[in-house]
């Protein structure tokens, strides 16, 4: 282990990834996290007998996980046992229709039996959402942007040569009109833009890729639910020497005149460091932390659409529904209004697409026997106001009242156990600028290159991981800014490259 420690403030995933990034090439490291426990979005709670993941449910990209796992030395499986899904999701379209989809030629299969889709058309949409995914993912998700060898390679030039079809000039909803002709398929494929808090009327075509991330590479549950995934992050870091201090909120990042970094002051003491990674978000940092609010990044980026956030219900169920998968959506009838009012309009949706995760199938003790916790998860805009509690009360009448239309059962009365998550409730526990939930949102064609950088031009020695900054929000997303973050600290003090350690 070389010289001082290094500091990470915040132990979501992002934070988590660098520290452990950094002490897979022998740095020492000591994480700061504000809250009880580590985790950040991806946190849990115990609600009587009943336990809840907070924030994301599907795991994707499976491969980023053993890519981190393995840079330290160990087996992902030791750490973290992620099972696939067969099948991922479950739909129920407001027609009637019921579709369980599968990913790889069981997702072919699924999907052409229960909607207008010929095999063949789902082929075609396959290999053409995995060329965006091959064509793009090496460049934008495991490379820093801000660096000229990144433009500079064979792999660049050949996506350069293919640019269109990337399919940056159409949006994701254009795209999928112009593949099907069936509306449920084409609000099935739109679905892709929530995973990073979009709107399939606004965000390129390029994020069709997610299709392929999820139907073609697999979607997974972790055996001990998606806090297993951290508990396995603090494992591995604490194995390594790494230290996590929780309860232990950074008030202030420390540097000299000439803007180097000398530390953090964690509850009026001071951690002396030349080398900090920031997980928390971008604005709180530059607000808060750094109190550089003419800084000319935290103006831009005040300026930028923050993602989407979500209003989710935990409910402990005293029943189990055998229709029910790990992951269900019940979509709304008028998809265009629904992303309207959010993104536009800025309310909540007046008729919601509902997302219900139930962890409690493939981890029974998630909850008491013969009985289920759902996670329940409506999309609502960005805010930093506390929600009206009569307009909860009203978006919770509206989805018990679908749920007891599709699935005949008033489910209402079955909650035993009940909590509410709302955007402000978000941005108070994690730093997120109005409850966003996945940093900026992807609803130009240039927000790839909007996001905040991961080594700092204005700091020397910070560097900046997590969902708000490059390459973005979203469980693997994150992991992989740790990565890419402790990448170029490794560039910049001419460390050997972490993907070839
Ligand atoms: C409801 C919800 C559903 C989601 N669904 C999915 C999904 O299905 N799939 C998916 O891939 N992603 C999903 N996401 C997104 C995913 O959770 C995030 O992109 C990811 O977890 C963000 O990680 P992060 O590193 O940016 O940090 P965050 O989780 O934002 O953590 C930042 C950490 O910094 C800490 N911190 C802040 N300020 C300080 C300070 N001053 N000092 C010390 N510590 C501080 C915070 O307490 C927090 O622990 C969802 C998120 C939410 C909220």
């Amino acid at each position: 282990m070389k010289g001082t420690p290094h500091i990470v403030i915040g132990g979501g995933l992002g934070g988590l990834s660098a520290a452990l990034s950094l002490l897979s090439v022998g740095r020492k490291v000591i994480l700061f996290e504000q809250n009880e426990a580590v985790g950040g979005k991806a946190s849990q709670r115990y609600l009587g007998a009943y336990r809840f993941d907070t924030g994301p449910s599907l795991v994707t990209l499976k491969e980023v996980f053993e890519r981190l796992f393995s840079l330290s030395g160990a087996a992902l499986d030791d750490y973290i046992p992620l099972r696939e899904l067969h099948p991922i999701t479950s739909y129920f379209f407001s027609d009637g229709t019921r579709v369980c989809s599968d990913s790889k030629e069981a997702m072919v299969k699924s999907i052409s039996q229960n909607l207008e889709v010929t095999e063949q058309e789902m082929r075609r949409y396959a290999a053409y959402t995995r060329e965006i995914y091959d064509l793009t993912h090496r460049i934008f998700l495991e490379k820093s942007l801000h660096r000229k060898e990144t433009y500079f390679n064979r792999e660049t030039l050949h996506a350069l040569l293919r640019f269109n079809h990337v399919d940056t000039m159409r949006t994701m909803d254009e795209a999928n009109r112009a593949m099907f002709s069936d509306e449920r398929m084409i609000q099935l494929a739109n679905r892709a833009a929530t995973y990073n808090g979009s709107s399939p009327y606004h965000t390129p075509a390029t994020f069709n890729n997610i299709f392929h991330v999820e139907h073609g590479l697999g979607g997974y549950a972790v055996a001990n639910g998606i806090y297993g995934i951290v508990d396995g992050l603090k494992r591995r870091i604490e194995e390594l020497g790494g230290k996590i201090h929780t309860s232990s909120p950074v008030e202030k990042v420390l540097y000299d005149r000439n803007r180097r970094i000398t530390g953090v002051r964690v509850m009026e003491q001071t951690y002396s460091s030349d080398t900090v990674f920031s997980d928390v978000d971008t604005i709180h940092l530059y607000r808060d932390l750094l109190k550089d609010t003419k800084s000319p990044l935290y103006r831009r980026y005040l300026k930028l659409e923050p993602s989407s956030s979500a209003i989710v219900f935990y409910w402990g169920i005293a029943g189990t529904f055998t229709e029910l998968s790990v992951h269900n959506i019940f979509f709304s009838s008028d998809y265009r209004r629904e992303f309207h009012e959010i993104h536009s309009l800025h309310r909540l949706p007046s008729e919601p697409t509902i997302y219900i995760n139930i962890t409690s199938k493939v981890t029974p003790a998630d909850a008491p026997e013969g009985k289920e916790n759902w996670f329940v998860l409506i999309n609502a805009p960005h805010s930093s106001e506390e929600s009206d509690p009569r307009e909860i009360n009203r978006l919770r009448e509206t989805v018990l009242e679908k749920l007891k239309q599709e699935l005949r059962v008033d489910v209402g009365a079955m909650i035993e156990e009940e909590e509410v998550l709302t955007p402000h409730d978000i941005e108070k526990e994690t730093g997120s600028y109005r409850g966003s939930l996945y940093g900026i949102s992807s609803n130009t064609r240039l927000s790839a290159f909007l996001r905040h950088r991961n080594r700092s031009n204005r700091y020397e020695g910070l560097y900046h991981t997590g969902g708000t900054v490059h390459p973005g929000g979203g469980m693997p997303l994150a992991l992989l800014s740790g990565m890419v973050s402790v990448e170029e600290y490794l560039h910049h003090s001419g460390g050997s490259s972490l993907w070839e350690s």
